[in-house]
């Protein structure tokens, strides 16, 4: 919208009902988007409203885990997001031809993203998700900027090495100010398909050391909401855009997140 000014952020405003979270990870694949989008469908089910942000540009994977084909449409000077399984959704690939790379500088995806939060046409809404890039990048900080409220929930494996990775990234919140809602540790063990033992493939203690350290840094309790084990089920409701605690709410996977969904 050249010319105009800057619409404000509706989140950021004081006295707004909606909550906002960004989730966060230290690196990518550790299932930051899953976490995001299962989180965001069984909010929606219990009969929230809630809306989905895919800031991880350059990664953008959260309409297809969600199922969202559709494409925003322009009424007057707003977006109009589209919707699956229940929740809003908008994210940069929807304005991008084909499968066509995001080759952005820091204000670009600043801009996009003062958009997405802006200019796209949320309604009321109860929850907010972002999904951030990896790491602890302009967009991190771009979040802090336009919607200090934000909460972040820092996603990490139960590796040692992963752990150390999402304490820095969940450790930005100190220099932004920011509240840590906790910690999700994600591929948890899988359980054995043969047998009732657990196969810890990441090793174990990663979340319970992330949310340690981060409340040493904080200075605030920041708990583990939950873990969520390594499961089938998730990945392919994931691949076929619907998430499995709306496809399996009852698989290991559906059932984490769903207890964890209603810790927020
Ligand atoms: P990130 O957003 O951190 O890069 P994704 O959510 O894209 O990670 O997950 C990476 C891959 O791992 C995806 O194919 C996803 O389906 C799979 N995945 C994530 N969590 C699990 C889990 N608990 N069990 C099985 N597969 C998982």
């Amino acid at each position: 919208r050249g010319g105009t000014a800057e619409r404000e952020v509706p989140f950021a405003k004081p006295g707004s009902l909606t909550r906002v979270y960004a989730v966060a990870s230290g690196k990518g694949g550790v299932g930051k988007s899953s976490v995001t989008v299962n989180l965001a469908a069984a909010m929606a089910a219990d009969g929230l409203k809630v809306g989905v942000v895919d800031a991880d540009i350059y990664g953008h994977s959260v309409p297809r885990m969600l199922g969202a084909d559709g494409k925003p449409t322009q009424v007057e000077n707003m977006i109009m997001p589209p919707s699956a399984n229940g929740v809003k959704v908008i994210s940069i690939g929807m304005f991008t031809p084909g499968n066509a790379p995001v080759v952005w500088r820091g204000p670009m995806l600043h801009r996009a993203l003062q958009q997405f939060l802006a200019d796209v046409f949320w309604g009321d809404l109860d929850v907010l998700l972002l999904d951030l890039p990896p790491g602890t990048g302009d967009i991190a900080i771009s979040v802090a900027q336009l919607v200090p409220n934000a909460e972040i929930l820092v996603v990490t494996t139960p590796q040692q090495a992963a752990a150390e990775v999402a304490e820095r990234a969940g450790s930005i919140a100190v220099q932004t100010h920011q509240k840590i809602v906790g910690v999700v540790e994600n591929m948890s063990g899988l359980p054995c398909p043969h047998c009732d033992e657990m196969v810890d493939v990441f090793g174990t203690g990663g979340g319970q050391k992330v949310a340690e350290g981060l409340t040493k840094t904080t200075g605030a309790q920041v708990p583990v909401l939950g873990s969520i084990p390594i499961d089938v089920r998730l990945r392919e409701g994931g691949d076929e855009g619907k998430p499995v605690v709306l496809s399996d709410p009852d698989s290991p996977a559906g059932s984490a997140l769903r207890a964890i969904a209603g810790k927020l």
